[in-house]
């Protein structure tokens, strides 16, 4: 069914880089095969999932939206890939994505833009659109996506879909083409908190393959998202997170959510967290930083992509290499290399990866003090619906303005969701309220999540 779907519709919403129709089918079977034998299966055993192209999937394409990796079939499976098939889940394809997970609505994909299924002209949300888009147009019944700065949260706002971004450490970053290694996490994508929930406890759990992989239990995500239970909880309201800038209908169906909860018995307070201002500023540094070094492996002589300058007779590497980054790399990438590779430069280390690394540390702080208050805060996940495509494609601030509300989490590692929230009234288009909690206490994003569903 998904398969005739994704022929009839994604013509138009291009949300698959990649569908390997004959290997979900046989995949299937293999899980039929298992059942038969008797072997006791999960949750999600045959169900279908879309994985995002930032995710090695051997023998199939991975591109991560760039033409870099054009080509590229990875020879191993990243260790959440690797967790789907143990799972019995059929791998349909590959979605879209801003080239390198860089962008808040793929159109920095090198293959094109997806298509925002409540109004194609509009954007799905970035990076991970192709994965957003893939749910709201009923293409697969689950995805994963990767969440830096906001690629799993403002996509899900932005098209009535639910993902988390799990706590940093929680989900193995194992086999994830890097972007900015300590704010990278892999999470899960569903229609429903349910859904998003057992996925999520599909992909979690400690892998020694990941240095930074967190080797405790699970949190009891599916059992939280079964009970829906907000009794008692409290939830802070961000103070700095809502205000100017934010669309008003987002803002308006974000506080009926609040009441919401507040009439299921939980207890709302105010929180502040007033360095939360810095943290857009400090992403923007921290990000370019580590992904200059992570993508320094693009040399033309590893993977991928290799170019031969035009007019030189007997081309030296490094003319070999400039030829291959300059072809391969978009221009988001290269303005983020070139930032990372100047705030990392000797003379310029201190006043600016240094600087943001303080703030780092003080947007860490906010959050521990914040839940000396609440034992979750609450936000509008974006500041607006889904823009038009081509709106902001000139103007890298106002895109970066997107993951203003998401940001925070990464830069202190704690986990995250976003659910829908309503339709805003000015347009009629999705928002969608942002979940936060305590590192490895992902259970009250799906506590909160479900009640509000
Ligand atoms: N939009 C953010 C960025 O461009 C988020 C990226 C992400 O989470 N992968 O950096």
């Amino acid at each position: 069914a998904h398969l005739d779907r994704i022929a009839q519709v994604d013509g138009q919403v291009h949300s698959y880089l990649h569908v390997d129709g004959e290997g979900a089918l046989a995949q299937a079977r293999t899980v039929d095969e298992r059942r038969a034998a008797g072997e006791s299966l999960g949750a999600l055993a045959g169900v279908p999932i879309a994985v995002k192209d930032v995710m090695t999937t051997k023998g199939m394409p991975t591109t991560c939206g760039s033409r870099m990796l054009e080509g590229w079939v990875p020879p191993y499976d990243a260790t959440v890939v690797t967790r789907l098939r143990e799972g019995g889940l059929p791998l349909l394809g590959k979605t879209n994505m801003d080239e390198f997970a860089m962008g808040s609505s793929t159109e920095h994909s090198a293959y094109g833009p997806s298509h925002n299924p409540w109004d194609l002209e509009r954007i799905p949300g970035g990076s991970g659109g192709g994965s957003s888009s893939v749910l709201a147009s009923f293409q697969a019944p689950l995805a994963t996506g990767t969440d830096t700065g906001g690629s799993i949260r403002q996509p899900a706002a932005v098209t009535a879909t639910v993902g988390t971004k799990p706590t940093y450490g929680g989900v193995s970053r194992y086999g994830l083409v890097a972007l900015a290694s300590s704010l990278d996490q892999a999470g899960p994508c569903g229609r429903t908190v349910l859904d998003t929930a057992l996925l999520h406890a599909v992909m979690a759990g400690h892998d020694p393959m990941d240095s930074t992989s967190i080797d405790a239990p699970v949190p009891p995500v599916v059992e939280a998202a079964r009970a829906a239970d907000v009794r008692g909880m409290r939830i802070g309201v961000v103070k700095e997170l809502g205000g100017e800038g934010y669309q008003p209908g987002v803002r308006a169906r974000f506080d009926e959510s609040v009441a919401l909860l507040e009439q299921l018995g939980a207890e709302v307070v105010e929180v502040s967290c007033p360095n939360f201002e810095y943290a857009l500023a400090a992403y923007y540094l921290i990000l370019p930083s580590e992904a200059s070094s992570n993508l320094a492996k693009f040399d033309a002589m590893r993977y991928g992509l290799r170019v031969r300058p035009e007019g030189v007779q007997a081309p030296s590497a490094e003319q070999v290499m400039a030829a291959t980054r300059d072809a391969g790399f978009g221009p988001e990438v290269k303005r983020r290399i070139i930032l990372g590779t100047y705030a990392l430069s000797s003379g310029y280390y201190d006043a600016y990866y240094g600087s943001a690394q303080k703030v780092r540390a003080l947007i860490a702080r906010d959050f521990d003090a914040a839940y000396e208050q609440a034992d979750v805060l609450v936000s509008p996940t974006a500041p607006t619906t889904a823009f038009r495509l081509g709106d902001k494609l000139d103007d890298p601030l106002a895109m970066y303005l997107n993951d203003i509300a998401t940001i925070p989490a990464n830069l202190a590692g704690v986990p995250g969701m976003s659910v829908p929230s309503g339709l805003a009234d000015e347009d009629g288009l999705p928002a969608g309220i942002q979940i936060l909690a305590p590192a490895m206490k992902d259970e009250r994003l799906y506590s909160v999540g479900a009640a509000l569903e």
